[in-house]
């Protein structure tokens, strides 16, 4: 583990690692509760999307980074907020979930989760349009055998990508807490999470691991992927999809703390710009009893195999 992670996190609640002063390969404890570890490679370059974003309920937010921003296509589409994040800014929170289920509701999220299935087709005949376009700039024939059902299949697998948009956390959590009177950590580690990158729209993939001290409301374990899937299906960055799943779960449940840590691997940095392929960026976010107790935090990190 880059110290400097846990040395973020001693002095608050979120950080992001991106190291590139290291390639070593680590070994994981395994897992009861998931499909165990593996080892894993720990450095990153720099790139706009490993570099952190500056996000509006981020007074718990630290970052750490060795990146400078490149000057790039993506930069326009940035937040502008962006712009500001040299300058530490402290802001109240504003609501985390809203329960709706629309969390950071775009214009045109409540019209998609509420459209009529003639609104849906139409949605589908406007994608289809919009792909066989990119067909043709890119110097393509989009009649050609091999694709002509590609706008048909891009449009759908998009929409699969995005499903996170028409996910209600109520509905999701479904009644599914339990007072048990538990007051120990749980941990589930090794989330499969798939997730697109919002400024190349391009998939980032990697593993969250989140833990929590309840204060005796318990969840249904199965339900901490569903949260982070839920988030995952909606273009991210992998800071603030870190920081919704901590938040979501603190909202839900009123632990006394919550630890999300995540490791993944973008394709933006892959396969274009810096073209690393072996990065692997880390983001955590801790919050209550994490973020105030280093013995707390430190435990949670040791258990998930980040910590040594
Ligand atoms: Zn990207």
């Amino acid at each position: 583990m880059p110290k400097h992670l846990n040395d973020a996190a001693s002095v608050s609640g979120s950080s992001t690692s991106t190291d590139n002063s290291s390639s070593r390969k680590r070994k994981r404890p395994s897992s009861k509760k998931t499909n165990g570890g593996g080892s894993k490679r720990l450095d990153a370059a720099d790139d706009d999307d490993a570099t952190p974003a500056k996000k509006p309920f981020s007074d718990k937010h630290h970052l750490v980074a060795n990146g400078h921003r490149r000057n790039s296509t993506s930069k326009a589409a940035r937040d502008p907020l962006d712009e500001a994040r040299a300058v530490a800014v402290r802001q109240p929170a504003p609501p985390v979930v809203d329960h709706d289920g629309l969390s950071r509701a775009a214009k045109g999220t409540r019209t998609r989760l509420q459209e009529t299935p003639e609104q849906a087709a139409a949605r589908m005949e406007k994608m289809r349009g919009a792909v066989r376009t990119l067909l043709e700039c890119v110097g393509e024939d989009p009649d050609r055998e091999g694709l002509l059902d590609t706008p048909s299949r891009y449009a759908k697998a998009m929409l699969f990508f995005t499903k996170g948009y028409q996910v209600n956390v109520d509905d999701l959590v479904n009644n599914a807490l339990f007072n048990e009177g538990h007051n120990e950590m749980i941990v589930v580690k090794d989330i499969e999470v798939h997730s697109l990158c919002e400024h190349h729209l391009v998939p980032f993939n990697g593993k969250m691991h989140i833990g929590y001290i309840p204060r005796n409301t318990v969840i249904g374990l199965s339900k901490l992927p569903r949260i982070a899937e839920m988030y995952a299906r909606r273009l991210q960055v992998q800071e603030r999809l870190t920081k919704e799943v901590a938040n979501a779960v603190m909202d839900i449940l009123k632990p006394q703390g919550v630890a999300v840590v995540m490791e993944s691997s973008h394709l933006c940095m892959v396969m274009r710009g810096v073209e690393q392929t072996s990065t692997s960026t880390i983001t955590s976010c801790v919050l209550g009893c994490f973020e105030r107790k280093s013995k707390t935090r430190n435990e949670f990190l040791s258990l998930v195999g980040i910590n040594r």
